[in-house]
């Protein structure tokens, strides 16, 4: 059996533990107007506060932090559109090792430019043509390097988990338990151990996966039993632009998660505006997945408390501002 068959909470716990000293504890934030136009009670986790920019950093620590002397000696390689990347690079420099990136080469420039910033060596590959995985493995092999991939290793997902452990644990400590929790879907690292978390804190708590309707393969894979991949999808979502699920992740998803959803490219737009004009927050198209949901109208959580992970905050300004300005225009 694979290593994620026995993949569990105990996992996240060790790993909250481990990676306390080195993560910034995000906030919860609660608005208003969010609650009016969702009529339910949302609590957003905002993993765009997390060093880094995105709740990446929590895997990537929990991973690092495992290696050997001898891997940390030698260093790290991984293959990412961006967030994996920067926290990969941010950790490896904070633990002195050395971080060798495989990178798109049309990834947004404020990821390439902080992953340099964190000290990365960047490898660029076309992500139309290329397989990431194999050049990631080959680098790996030829330079005795520890491959740690974006999603698909169970300490990448006890990392992630930690973040809605966090949040159930601060919503639960003033009032009732969560009756949903929302998240964002790329390879379903994140979502494996969010889901992990959730059903072992509060087993009566819907967990709902969130991706974009342009890349839909995480919902037909829950649907249809087996892993369905995908052509690169066509979405503004940059880090759910995945092709599949990960085999560490899926039977995971499979026990934890009730359903999957997805959101046009359009509420993600209104998403990213409802979150910058009205809570002050600047969050990248990916981390409006689980929000655009919650806003949209399309689940049934009237009178609800529902968890809903921001999971990241990094998009060039000049980016931010375009997506913004082209729905403006009516
Ligand atoms: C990577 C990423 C996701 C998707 O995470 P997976 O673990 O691949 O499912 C969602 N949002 C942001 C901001 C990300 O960087």
């Amino acid at each position: 059996m694979t290593v994620s068959s026995t993949f569990s909470y105990a996992d996240i716990v060790l790993a909250h533990q481990r990676i306390l000293p080195y993560i910034q504890a995000t906030p919860v934030l609660t608005s208003n107007t969010a609650n009016q136009l969702s009529q339910a009670e949302l609590f957003f986790k905002c993993e765009s506060f997390q060093t880094s920019g995105a709740f990446k950093f929590r895997g990537a620590c929990n991973a690092l932090l495992q290696f050997t002397l001898e891997q940390k000696a030698r260093g790290v390689v991984t293959f990412s559109s961006g967030n994996h990347a920067q926290a990969i690079a941010k950790a490896a420099q904070q633990f002195g090792m050395r971080a060798v990136i495989v990178m798109p080469k049309d990834a947004p420039a404020i990821k390439v430019a902080a992953t340099r910033g964190y000290g990365g060596e960047i490898i660029f590959y076309d992500r139309y043509t290329e397989d990431r995985e194999a050049i990631g493995r080959q680098l790996a092999q030829e330079q005795g390097l520890t491959l740690i991939p974006p999603y698909d290793h169970p300490h990448v997902m006890a990392g992630q988990g930690t973040s809605a452990k966090e949040l159930i644990e601060s919503v639960s400590s003033s009032a009732a338990a969560l009756d949903y929790l929302l998240v964002p879907l790329g390879g379903g690292g994140l979502l494996s151990g969010c889901a992990t978390a959730a059903k072992a804190l509060n087993p009566l708590c819907k967990v709902i996966g969130v991706e974009p309707e342009a890349g839909n393969d995480g919902q037909r894979s829950l649907r249809s039993g087996s892993i369905v991949h995908i052509d690169t999808p066509n979405t503004i979502a940059d880090g759910a632009q995945t092709q599949h699920l990960g085999t560490h992740t899926f039977p995971v998803i499979q026990q934890h998660v009730d359903d999957i959803a997805t959101v046009s490219d359009a509420q993600l737009i209104d998403t990213m505006k409802f979150f910058a004009s009205r809570m002050k927050l600047m969050v990248e198209p990916t981390g409006c997945l689980a929000a655009a949901l919650a806003l949209s109208g399309a689940l049934d959580i009237k009178g609800k408390r529902v968890g809903v992970i921001i999971s990241g905050g990094n998009i060039d300004l000049s980016r931010f501002a375009k997506l913004i300005q082209d729905t403006e225009i009516n």
